[in-house]
């Protein structure tokens, strides 16, 4: 069985929703389809909410737009006799959307809680109509099986709890299950929680890991996972193989194709991923597995996180270097801060890293409190940040059949000056990644696409 997702684009006009019909009912069942919300409703369901919360009466008016859109892809993609029921269930979500929007304007008030009902919405809606859509279909509410517990600040997936739930949600499916993507609840207090934006990838891929799926497919806008975001290089091209580590560092690295947390359940269970176009279904896509080919390309692309920091913890004796890092990278992981690019030169009394503009401030509290005796005790123990930074990263997994290219890359953005800020060839050797000025990053990918591809 085959699990295939749908992003926002593919759902968003009645022209792609036509191709998904296409797609999904020539694949005979069972199979899971999981949906997004119709593309940019998500964002538009958080700026409304912030109107409301403003005070501001022009939310109604959004209100009034989601709704018609919503009723105009019914009464164009789902046939006459469906849409009576379908109708009507959508107008009781909508209602009900609309009284949490009222709720927030007269409160002027959006907590988390109310932000993340409210951006349910979008995948509840969607997912409804994609299964009046689909001929031969079930839907299937992931509010009940997929779990999530919160961890500091967020809320991440209970993937036992969640695995099991799955397996008996979908145990003996006969027919094309339709599943809205991203949302989830919490396993303690049943409130509604999401996985996090792109978070639809990830629904798919618990379900494909629980079910032991022969394949999960993610069919979005792109003819598959390309050399760098087409959007910034225009000669960026498919690739068409690349092994589960080189998807997961890319993505990790910025690459917004797969929602990073996906590839882990996955992989673990040795279960391929296609990248497919919903607008081009026949193109051969991304595919994703454990091994590297014969011919892979050496290099299979570049990314980068636009919007990072730079710290540099200095101001202690060389025998005390490997407690320092191991302190700061274990106290960053307990409070659930990514640390890149961990580099500290051997003998150097210095060791920086950097983190994604999200988690700053986390990571600035988190190493204040763990280095207090020192920044106390230490007239000289200093941790400094420097913003306004990007990481680029290089990825494949022959890089390490090519030492020299490293210094390449470097040379070229420093004969271009562009200052490299900080270097790292990694530790699994898979990527190298660079800091730069934020507002160097475009230059940075194109000059080093040029040389790459
Ligand atoms: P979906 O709505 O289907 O989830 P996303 O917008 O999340 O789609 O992801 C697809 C987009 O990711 C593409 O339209 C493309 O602009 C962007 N992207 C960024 N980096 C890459 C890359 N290396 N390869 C392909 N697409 C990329
Ligand atoms: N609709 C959600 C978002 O826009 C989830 C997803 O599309 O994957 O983030
Ligand atoms: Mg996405």
């Amino acid at each position: 069985m085959k699990v295939l997702k749908f992003g926002g684009t593919s759902v968003g006009t009645v022209e792609s929703l036509r191709n998904v019909k296409a797609i999904v009912e020539a694949i005979e069942p069972p199979v899971i389809v999981t949906v997004s919300a119709l593309g940019g409703l998500t964002d538009n369901l958080i700026a409304t909410a912030r109107m409301a919360a403003d005070g501001d009466e022009g939310y109604r008016e959004r209100m009034e737009a989601i709704s018609s859109r919503h009723f105009h892809v019914i009464s164009e993609i789902v046939a006459e006799e469906k849409r009576p029921e379908l109708i009507s269930n959508v107008s009781k979500m909508l209602s009900d959307l609309k009284r949490n929007y009222d709720g927030v304007f007269l409160l002027r008030n959006l907590s988390t809680q109310t932000l993340d009902n409210i951006v349910s919405f979008g995948e509840r809606l969607s997912s409804m109509i994609v299964a009046a859509m689909i001929e031969n279909s079930s839907l299937h509410d992931s509010l009940k099986f997929i779990k999530t517990e919160s961890w500091f600040s967020k809320n991440i997936a209970d993937q036992k709890l969640t695995a099991s739930l799955i397996e008996n949600e979908f145990h003996g499916l006969e027919d094309r299950a339709i599943v809205p993507g991203f949302i989830s609840t919490d396993k303690k207090t049943g409130r509604i929680t999401n996985l996090g934006r792109g978070g639809s990838d990830f629904t798919a891929a618990l379900i494909a890991a629980a079910t032991g799926a022969d394949s999960l497919e993610i069919w979005t806008d792109v003819d598959g996972f390309m050399t760098a975001d087409p959007r910034i290089i225009g000669e960026a091209t498919v690739v068409p193989h690349m092994t589960f580590i080189e998807s997961m560092e890319l993505c990790l690295y910025g690459a917004k194709v797969i929602y990073p947390p996906t590839i882990y359940p996955v992989f673990h269970k040795n279960i391929p991923i296609r990248i497919l176009n919903t607008f081009n279904p026949t193109a051969p896509g991304t595919l994703i597995t454990e091994s590297v080919e014969q011919d892979d390309m050496p290099i299979k692309g570049i990314s980068a996180i636009k919007g990072a920091s730079l710290f540099s913890i200095s101001g202690f004796k060389a025998n005390e270097g490997k407690k320092i890092k191991s302190r700061a990278i274990n106290s960053m992981a307990r409070n659930g801060v990514t640390a890149f690019l961990v580099a500290q030169a051997e003998g150097e009394c210095v060791f920086s890293f950097v983190v994604a503009d999200a988690e700053k401030t986390t990571a600035c509290t988190t190493l204040e409190t763990e280095f207090a005796p020192e920044l106390l005790a230490r007239d000289n123990f200093r941790i400094m940040t420097e913003d306004n930074l990007a990481i680029m990263a290089i990825v494949g997994e022959k890089i390490k059949s090519n030492p020299r290219l490293g210094a390449r890359i470097r040379n070229t953005l420093l004969r271009d000056g562009i200052t490299v800020k900080a270097y790292s060839e990694g530790g699994s050797r898979t990527t190298i990644s660079i800091v730069m000025p934020i507002d160097k990053t475009d230059r940075a990918l194109r000059l080093t696409h040029g040389i790459l591809f």
